[in-house]
């Protein structure tokens, strides 16, 4: 067994919440190490599929996520300058269309109100007129975010990884850690011929939170992304349909005239890493009824590409972000529940500072593991 030392900080899991975390500890001077059992980007976790939305206007799940919201786009826009050939950030707006008696239109306008965001209400006939290809019910409403924008998520990765090259982060790929483990000042990191061992750790292991033995509830859901022609469903902003009738899904325009326009949606879950990643018949099948109602094109669409994607769900819909059971040298980061992506760059500074025992000002109660067991 081989044995390396010498970092002051191992981050376990390189998908987006982890390599932020990566990122953050490297801009503060640290030595830090990063493994994952794939090599990123890659279509096993939940970090990948071309591109992920941000908008301010969004059904979280509590108001305390006002400010972090817009912390968070702010440091989206200087991670745009950071990384500026990359084109990070494509701002389409985004329409989310409701049935008219949902409680959340409402919520959603308060919401945008106390972020002082712009929006407009779109009635049925503006949205047909707007979204002529989709079959727009009477009895919907639309709530048009004109400042939400698209995340360009694998070449954002890869420049990540780049950029960590450059910064002498060693990146340990196609390496999976077994084992972690806290010492009274270290804690060290067990891989198939290795351990290694760091002043402290952060695990971040998306849909494998289970793995960890931790008994943390979490639960997977699995998306299925289509891609169709841009000729065939011609979009210029994102569109979110969530009709409370188990139809819920989004179309991504895409501007780069790549892939063409994105079409998401619900498959339900088969069991085990290899289903997850895998996509039968069946699933296209099941995807296409979903679609149907709502753009019969999808019948006469060529099918460009198509990808799994994972969503690790918590209970409450709020995040995990909280010490290692025991240790205050781990933490651990997980159950994004949808909406990791937009979040990314300030849980990774979070993380960070929890790690490295760094004051935090904002009140993370929300995301301890332990608020699970007060939930009935
Ligand atoms: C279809 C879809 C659409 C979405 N849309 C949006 C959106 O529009 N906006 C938004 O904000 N969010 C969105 N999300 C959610 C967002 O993508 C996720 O919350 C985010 O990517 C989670 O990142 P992560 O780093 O926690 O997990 P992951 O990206 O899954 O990364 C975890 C990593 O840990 C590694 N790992 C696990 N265990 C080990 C181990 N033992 N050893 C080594 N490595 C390990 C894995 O290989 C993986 O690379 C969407 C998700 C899906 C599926």
């Amino acid at each position: 067994m081989k044995m390396i030392k010498g970092f002051d900080v191992a981050v376990i899991g390189s998908g987006i919440i982890g390599l932020f975390a990566a990122y953050w500890a490297r801009q503060k001077g640290l030595h830090v190490i990063v493994f994952d059992q794939h090599h990123p980007p890659h279509r096993y976790g939940s970090s990948h599929g071309l591109n992920r939305a941000i908008e301010y206007i969004y059904q979280e799940p509590s108001q305390q996520y006002l400010p972090w919201i817009q912390r968070t786009w702010e440091l989206w826009r200087s991670m745009h300058q950071t990384f500026a050939p990359l084109d990070l950030l494509a701002v389409t707006g985004a329409v989310t269309i409701l049935v008219e008696t949902d409680p959340r239109i409402a919520q959603l306008q308060t919401w945008a109100e106390n972020l002082d965001v712009p929006f407009k209400i779109l009635g049925p006939a503006s949205l047909r007129s707007r979204f002529s290809q989709l079959s727009i019910s009477r009895h919907v409403i639309g709530i048009e975010e004109p400042s939400a924008a698209m995340i360009a998520v694998e070449p954002f990765i890869r420049s990540m990884i780049a950029w960590g090259q450059e910064h002498n982060i060693p990146w340990h790929f196609n390496e999976k850690v077994l084992a972690v483990k806290a010492h009274p000042d270290h804690v060290t990191i067990k891989t198939a011929d290795t351990d290694y061992t760091a002043a402290r750790a952060i695990v971040t292991p998306g849909p494998w939170l289970s793995q960890w033995g931790l008994n943390i509830p979490i639960t997977l859901s699995r998306q299925l992304m289509l891609w169709v022609p841009k000729s065939s469903l011609p979009l210029s902003s994102m569109v979110n349909i969530d009709l409370l009738e188990d139809i819920r899904i989004a179309f991504f325009p895409e501007p780069q005239e790549r892939w063409g326009t994105k079409i998401i949606a619900d498959v339900p879950l088969t069991a085990g890493e290899k289903t997850c990643s895998a996509i039968s018949v069946e699933d296209i099948l099941t995807v296409n009824d979903q679609i149907r109602p709502i753009w019969s094109g999808i019948d006469r669409a060529p099918l460009i590409h198509h990808e799994p994607c994972i969503m690790s769900m918590t209970p409450d819909q709020n995040f995990y972000i909280d010490y290692w059971p025991g240790s205050k040298h781990i933490v651990i980061g997980a159950g994004f529940s949808g909406r990791g992506f937009k979040y990314a760059p300030l849980v990774g500074q979070w993380l960070v500072n929890m790690v490295m025992q760094e004051p935090i000002e904002d009140d993370l109660s929300l995301f301890r593991i332990n608020r699970i067991d007060n939930l009935s």
